[in-house]
């Protein structure tokens, strides 16, 4: 027991330190990627449940690492929230998904850009400012965006965010309630959030076709957000059968890799404007 203790031991040790150069590497990479331009924007349509049209696209950010390859943002922003670099990460999202915005709407798109709020970038006194300016700069109209705030940055019920919220709204943005029951909320606290959209989080609709329990979860996630008057987004839709208990439960707009995965601004372009089957 003692020799296998040892090897266990001997196995594991070096791994450890493995990834501590590897953390630091790519902590040191990361400074450097937004000059380096190795930041990308990738987009995932928000599709309408009945008419089937794009109403929106998520801006989902991608590192393409000269080594690595393409790294998802899973392993590097949590690396960049707790370095310190979320900010400039955060203001490189904005602002270049609202260049992103202008291109779509010169090209006659009618959709909305998403972009992710990190509890870092709601806890800026000037967020609201920088989003403003990056609006003003690329002549897009506030309520072509969207803002996505996961439940529990959403309930942290703190002076800073809660203003953030309310002045996001009286900006005329428009604000999403991102992975929506995964957190605890309080409903009364999300009625008084100056939210348009609520989106149930991927693992409720994964056990769709499964499991009456997250049917039944779900039907009661739609009546309640209807009658607080949010529209109400089902993220991973991954198979048909998802989508049409979905549909039939009411949900107003789908997104998920039955529809299409995130890609290139340029790749949505062009998948926007081709026919698509009904
Ligand atoms: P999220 O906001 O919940 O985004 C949805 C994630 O699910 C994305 O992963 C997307 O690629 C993936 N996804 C979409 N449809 C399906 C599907 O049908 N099946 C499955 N299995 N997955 C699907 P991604 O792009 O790796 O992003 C992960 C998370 O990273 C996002 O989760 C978001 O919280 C965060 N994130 C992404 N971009 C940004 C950003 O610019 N800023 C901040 N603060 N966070 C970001
Ligand atoms: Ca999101
Ligand atoms: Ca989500
Ligand atoms: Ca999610």
């Amino acid at each position: 027991a003692k020799a296998a203790g040892g090897c266990t031991y001997m196995a594991f040790e070096p791994r450890m330190q493995d990834d501590a150069r590897d953390k630091h590497e790519l902590l040191r990479d990361l400074r450097h990627a937004i000059e380096n331009k190795q930041l990308e924007l990738f987009y995932q349509p928000k599709i309408d449940a009945r008419s089937g049209q794009v109403t929106a696209a998520e801006a989902l950010l991608r590192w393409h690492h000269p080594v690595r390859g393409t790294l998802s943002p899973d392993v590097f922003i949590p690396l960049a929230e707790r370095h310190g670099l979320i900010g400039a990460l955060g203001n490189w999202v904005i602002d270049d998904a609202c260049r992103q915005a202008r291109v779509w709407r010169e090209r006659g798109l009618k959709m909305r850009v998403a972009i992710n709020l990190s509890v870092f970038q709601m806890r800026q006194n000037d967020l609201v400012e920088r989003i403003q300016a990056a609006l003003k700069r690329h002549g897009v109209n506030p309520s072509r965006l969207t803002c996505e705030i996961t439940e529990s940055v959403a309930m942290e019920d703190t002076q800073v965010t809660q203003r953030t919220f309310e002045r996001l709204g009286q900006a005329g943005i428009h604000l999403s309630i991102d992975d929506f029951g995964t957190g605890y909320s309080s409903l009364s606290y999300l009625r008084r959030l100056p939210a348009t959209e609520l989106k149930i989080d991927r693992s409720f609709v994964m056990d769709l076709d499964t499991s009456d329990d997250a049917k039944a979860i779900v039907d009661a996630v739609l009546k309640l957000a209807h009658a607080i008057g949010l529209k109400v987004v089902a993220e991973g839709v991954e198979t048909v059968q998802q989508r049409d208990i979905l549909l039939q439960l009411g949900c107003d707009e789908f997104q998920g890799y039955l529809f299409a995965r995130p890609m290139s601004a340029r790749a949505l372009l062009l998948w926007a404007v081709e026919d698509k089957p009904a």
